[in-house]
């Protein structure tokens, strides 16, 4: 990837008042509850530098890029997964692709969502409309992906996603995501959050004897609807980031019922493994009459441009 640089010198101020990207890993409820915590404001600056995406698509492919960011730390050992977001509003969807080692990115279907009057406010449902959700997951030694789809109706990607988990994997999850912008479009905060509650483990409730003596949480339903309300009740995470704010205090304050503890914390940036060989190589296995049509061109240089994070590519004719 050619890293793009902020340009907005106030951006860049703003920005130099926010913490650094990092995620919090945590489990609570006596191992119950798992979560993680993303202060991505930087990681989604990144992401708009690179695309140079409007408010509407930073807004959309943001919260898309946030909940892909959150998939890394459910990940199992060297992972990849490809998130396709398909729906027939005018935004059409998009296509992330979070790795294990901890980068993201990906883009809109279309560049420019069609807008035919003023945004009134953040909802995105008008934008976005039925569709289908796809996920291909990869593991290292993987010959093929593994991959599950599941319909869509809720019109807003973070519930969208965790419709996907509680369908496919039987997993109730829920995410939030916010992206919190200046009166003049400039992302000045943005971060997700997802909670899992996990299945009490089988067969020991009735008998009893492995349940931990110390747990409040046997009951799932209860535990369902208080981790529920725990993540309804946070505020606004772009807002939160914005003003300074770390991951610890929000971690701690809001789910101090639970008693939770951060395990591991870790850097997710936007990135993207592209570069000059690997579309040289792509070029060089075109069709011959292709590769002719380019010598013929008269051009010296063709331009290439990745898909995942608008890079281009100078490629020296005479290289092919
Ligand atoms: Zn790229």
């Amino acid at each position: 990837m050619i890293k793009a640089d902020i340009i907005d010198k106030e951006l860049r101020e703003k920005l130099n008042n926010v913490a650094k990207d990092e995620m919090a890993v945590f489990v609570m409820a006596d191992g119950r509850i798992r979560g993680a915590l993303f202060n991505g404001t930087h990681f989604i600056n990144q992401m708009k530098a690179q695309h140079n995406t409007g408010i509407l698509e930073t807004y959309i492919l943001g919260q898309g890029m946030l909940c892909g960011a959150l998939l890394i730390p459910m990940m199992k050992g060297r992972e990849k997964v490809l998130w396709k977001y398909e729906v027939n509003g005018p935004a059409k969807g998009f296509m992330i692709e979070a790795d294990s080692v901890g980068t993201v990115h990906g883009f809109l279907t279309t560049d420019h969502i069609p807008i035919d009057k003023p945004l009134e406010n953040w909802n995105m449902a008008p934008f976005l409309g039925d569709g289908i959700i796809t996920m291909q997951r990869m593991q290292e030694n993987d010959k093929q992906p593994f991959s599950s789809s599941v319909d869509v109706h809720d019109k807003n990607i973070a519930m969208d996603l965790a419709t996907y988990f509680s369908m496919s994997q039987q997993i109730n999850t829920g995410f939030s995501t916010s992206i919190q912008m200046d009166n003049m479009g400039r992302v000045i905060g943005a971060g997700g959050i997802f909670l899992q509650v996990m299945p009490e483990t089988g067969g020991t409730k009735k008998i009893g004897a492995e349940v931990s003596s110390s747990s409040d949480w046997k009951d799932d339903e209860e535990l369902l609807q208080r981790a529920e309300m725990a993540l309804n009740a946070i505020p606004s995470l772009g807002g939160w980031f914005a003003e300074g704010n770390g991951l610890d205090n929000l971690i701690n304050g809001m789910f101090r019922e639970f008693k939770p503890t951060i395990a591991v914390r870790r850097d997710i940036t936007f990135d993207c493994p592209c570069n000059k060989e690997h579309y040289l190589k792509y070029i060089k296995t075109l069709p011959k009459s292709e590769i002719d049509s380019i010598k013929n061109s008269g051009e010296k240089f063709i331009e290439v441009q990745c898909h995942n994070c608008s890079s281009i590519y100078k490629i020296n004719v005479d290289e092919i």
